[in-house]
């Protein structure tokens, strides 16, 4: 690494403010000599800076070139003019005819009249926007690229005059909204099922910088490069310490800390004057703060990588590595972050973690991919949690509805005690039907089996009592992965599942990735519509080798063993019959290397495309069994995306349009010998299983979470008394038959 020599201005600037900032005085006067510093530094007129208060104002502070009596006076709100529109956007806005910009708002108290170009960067601490810096000329100039830099660079240094608590109170930064210490409901995703009650340990790695300015940037590249190969270090032995997904997903970590890019800006940053702290701060703080401007689902996800990999870095850089968080809670504690890597993760007791809370985060985030497996509960998208807790504080998280409590009165910390309690005992009793079939009142026998994607999932499957993996979704592992697992691979794992199953079916569903199920190597480009896009068998098609790979994988880990195939979001007759004929060739290639071939083989196909309920005839005569995914099925059927949250009261699997496709279903199925289950959502749901059961479905496939609850409910019903009464239903034209079932059961006694 070598510096380069036209950061020379910029650190000279920077060398100065250093000073400026170490030496005695006010806030506001350190920030009056800051500004006259940078407009010299700049060579341009004017040089202002504006602080961010309360109410999204945004106030001129300092000033060098503008009226002086402004300061204080003019405030512009974000969005509003060009130094509210950077607030807005975090972004820098390099203007040389300003007034020529839409947004240019004139405010006659400063005198700005007469400068013609305008430049102008956010000041941001912890990616988010405090203020805005600004320097302007009275003539028409271009600013080039480095400018711009040093102006970023610069108003890095600045954040920790403004965030320093002189200017204004900590409190008005924080945007304290009046709420104090009293007890606060915070409404958020439901990432991870569950409840946990614990002491809150904020999350908040903000690692105190003392040093910002470098005398010797050759120095500080040298210290970064050791950072960077000690942080890397430190991962290579968390991976080699990891086994199953949880490798794979670290392994995925690894990859990205590898990621060239941000390690030449942070580079970068260095060779302008920063120290390697500072400058990792700052590339982090860029990154989080154009965070906004990325809607490409995979990348956001990657930004919460790259914000706990500098973390880490930044731990190497100051010596302060964390071997186990000291906590200061001596029982359960509920982490609230930001956003997390996995990696973070790793660090807490995850025996002694009872939630996590999450301002940002997502399903498909690693952290909670992780945190699910480990069967902590995550809520997601707590708004500005990390300002409303304080470490200590009593939190309960409650993952089944989306909700956090902070402080909670005492009265609710009791009830959810009791709740967690009443839990835990009707686990128990649920725990003593392992080994029970589900069977109704009535002697019919149905088969239960759990849905599966993890080996984490199937690591429990002894204790869970079910009959089977009615769904084993191969593309979860291969979404932790950081790339294409080749057919040894997939074949060790699949064995793997095969034995955990123990000689119970499990059902393989072939690849079901593209839409909204992105794997980390593949870029399958942007999609107006992903649900509907392509994806599942529609990609295995276009490109067989991944199923033939995939199949070959399956054929081999199966031996002389059942193997159970399905293919996902099947649309047609035809392709079913593409989908065999790759199928026999993967079995010709296996009988002609004489490997032993699976028995028996089964082959299936996912409901979800209603198209397909048209050919049903035709696809019976073909198919060894089916299986309804239901979450595709439903959403197609209603036209309503099932990621919509505005959409999901609206329809009901519960309506008469629904139940009468199912029961019609069943009976067709029933009528050709060919067996079919339910393997989407609505299986787990006890009401809606009853409905299920009472259509004619005897196999369902559950949640590993649900089964212990699903064979109480069918344990407890009487299957014609159910069927009876869901005829009368099926005929109305009531779209509200949930409440009508719900009452039915429990007047009927049976355990929903
Ligand atoms: C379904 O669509 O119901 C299903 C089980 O598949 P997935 O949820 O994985 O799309
Ligand atoms: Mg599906």
């Amino acid at each position: 690494m070598s510096v380069d020599a036209s950061h020379t201005g910029s650190r000279r600037l920077l060398a100065r403010l250093r000073d400026v900032m170490a030496a005695g005085g006010s806030a506001q006067k350190k920030l009056e000599q800051v500004v006259t510093l940078i407009a010299a530094g700049l060579e341009a007129q004017v040089c202002s800076v504006y602080v961010k208060r309360a109410g999204e104002v945004l106030e001129l502070f300092a000033t060098e070139g503008l009226r002086r009596d402004a300061v204080h006076v003019t405030r512009l709100r974000v969005g509003e003019g060009l130094v509210g529109t950077i607030a807005a956007h975090a972004r820098a806005l390099a203007l040389s005819d300003a007034k020529g910009h839409p947004s240019f708002a004139f405010r006659p108290e400063t005198g700005e009249e007469i400068y013609l170009s305008f430049l102008g960067v956010p000041i941001l601490r912890s990616g988010r926007v405090i203020g805005v810096l600004a320097v302007q000329n009275t003539r028409r100039r271009a600013y080039e690229e480095e400018e711009i830099e040093t102006l970023e660079t610069v108003a890095m240094v600045l954040a920790e005059l403004v965030a320093g608590g002189d200017l204004i109170s900590r409190e008005e930064s924080r945007q304290v909204d009046g709420i104090g210490m009293l007890a606060l409901r915070l409404d958020g995703l439901k990432l991870a099922a569950g409840i946990g009650i614990g002491q809150a340990v904020l999350h908040r790695p903000q690692i105190a910088i003392d040093r910002l300015v470098s005398d010797d940037p050759d120095r500080e590249l040298v210290r970064l490069q050791d950072a960077v190969d000690e942080m890397h270090g430190a991962l290579d032995s968390m991976v080699e310490n990891t086994e199953g997904e949880h490798r794979d997903i670290l392994e995925t970590y690894r990859m990205i800390a590898e990621d060239a890019g941000w390690l030449a800006r942070i580079e970068e940053a260095v060779a302008s004057g920063l120290t390697a702290e500072a400058a990792v701060q700052k590339v982090q703080s860029d990154i989080r703060a154009r965070m906004s401007q990325i809607t490409e689902p995979y990348l956001r996800e990657r930004v919460h990588d790259l914000e706990d990999l500098a973390n880490r870095l930044l731990q190497h850089l100051t010596g302060g590595v964390r071997a186990a968080v000291d906590l200061g809670a001596t029982n359960g504690f509920v982490v609230v972050a930001r956003s997390m890597g996995p990696a973070e993760l790793m660090d807490y007791d995850r025996d002694r973690m009872r939630g996590l809370v999450l301002e940002e985060g997502s399903p498909t985030s690693h952290v909670t991919i992780l945190a699910r497996a480990c069967g902590i509960p995550v809520i997601g998208r707590a708004r500005d949690v990390l300002d409303r807790v304080e470490t200590g504080d009593p939190v309960i998280v409650d993952g089944d509805h989306g909700q956090v409590f902070v402080r909670p009165a005492e009265d609710v910390q009791v009830a959810f005690r009791e709740a967690l309690e009443a839990r835990r005992q009707h686990q128990e009793q649920l725990a003593a039907l392992r080994d029970e079939p589900a069977t109704t009142l009535d002697g019919v026998r149905i088969t239960l089996s759990m849905n599966a994607g993890l080996l984490a999932d199937m690591s429990h499957f002894p204790e869970i009592g079910a009959d089977g993996v009615g769904l084993y979704r191969t593309e979860v592992p291969f979404m932790a992965r950081p790339n294409l697992p080749g057919v040894d691979d997939q074949a060790t794992l699949y064995g793997r599942v095969l034995d955990l199953a123990d000689g119970k079916p499990v059902a393989f569903r072939t690849l079901d990735v593209g839409g909204d199920k992105l794997l980390p190597f593949w870029d399958a480009g942007d999609e107006e519509n992903p649900a509907m896009g392509w994806r599942a068998v529609r990609m295995s098609l276009d490109r067989p080798a991944l199923l033939r790979q995939q199949v070959r994988a399956l054929i081999r880990a199966a031996a002389e063993r059942e193997l159970r195939l399905m293919f996902p979001m099947v649309s047609e007759v035809a392709e079913f019959d593409d989908l065999q004929r790759l199928l026999d060739m993967e079995l010709e290639r296996a009988s002609g290397l004489g490997w032993p071939l699976p028995g028996p083989l089964k082959v299936g196909v996912m409901l979800e495309v209603p198209a397909l309920l048209f050919q049903l005839d035709d696809l019976l005569q073909r198919v060894d069994f089916l299986s309804v995914g239901s979450n595709d099925l439903l959403q197609f059927l209603y036209a309503a995306d099932r990621g919509n949250a505005r959409l999901a009261e609206r329809y009901d699997a519960l309506s008469p349009a629904s139940l009468r496709l199912l029961r019609d279903l069943a009976a067709r199925c029933d009528a050709a010998g060919v067996p079919v289950s339910v393997c989407g959502e609505i299986a787990g749901r006890p009401i809606d299983a009853v409905a299920l059961v009472g259509l004619g479905f005897r196999h369902l496939s559950v949640a590993p979470s649900a089964v212990a609850q699903i064979k109480e409910t069918i344990r407890s019903m009487r299957l014609d008394a159910v069927t009876g009464y869901l005829d009368t239903l099926v005929h109305g034209t009531s779209n509200r038959l949930r409440g009508r079932l719900r009452a039915f059961a429990i007047d009927q006694g049976i355990a929903i």
